[in-house]
């Protein structure tokens, strides 16, 4: 039961986002930059944005890891662009509330990184689905 799950999640994660990344490149840029290792599974990601006016108007990442810690970089990258610093935290904030299984929350506003809700149930996967987005937080929190 545990292998069907988890290679239903990675089917669907593996075909959206890992194979082809989004915007997973790097940013001359840059007015923030942040990296985050996750030692239990050997992610490393580094996640670049660029904010004007408390906007983010780019944010990128590079890095190697799981399927599951890249496609969620790829979901995050792809959720964050244009979103102000405080929406941007809200959203973070849902996210990590997501994954750790609470189902009361407006999952329509993260978009594809809906699909990482079934990481709640391995709970070894969470920490590589949220690597990249507590990566942009610290990063947006720096810049405070
Ligand atoms: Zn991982």
């Amino acid at each position: 039961m545990r292998d069907k799950r988890l290679e239903m999640l990675y089917r669907i994660l593996i075909k959206e986002h890992s194979k082809n990344p989004s915007n997973k490149r790097t940013l001359t840029d840059a007015t923030g930059e942040m990296e985050f290792f996750n030692p239990s599974c050997g992610d490393l990601v580094v996640v670049q944005f660029k904010l004007k006016n408390e906007i983010i108007s780019d944010v990128c990442f590079e890095g190697q890891g799981c399927a599951i810690s890249m496609a969620s970089a790829s979901m995050m990258t792809e959720l964050m662009q244009g979103k102000t610093m405080s929406e941007a935290q809200k959203l973070i904030e849902r996210f990590y509330e997501l994954v750790q299984g609470n189902e009361e929350i407006n999952t329509g506003s993260l978009k594809d990184a809906v699909y990482l809700q079934g990481v709640s149930k391995f709970p070894t996967r969470i920490r590589c689905a949220t690597l990249s987005w507590h990566a942009l937080e610290q990063g947006l929190e720096e810049q405070k």
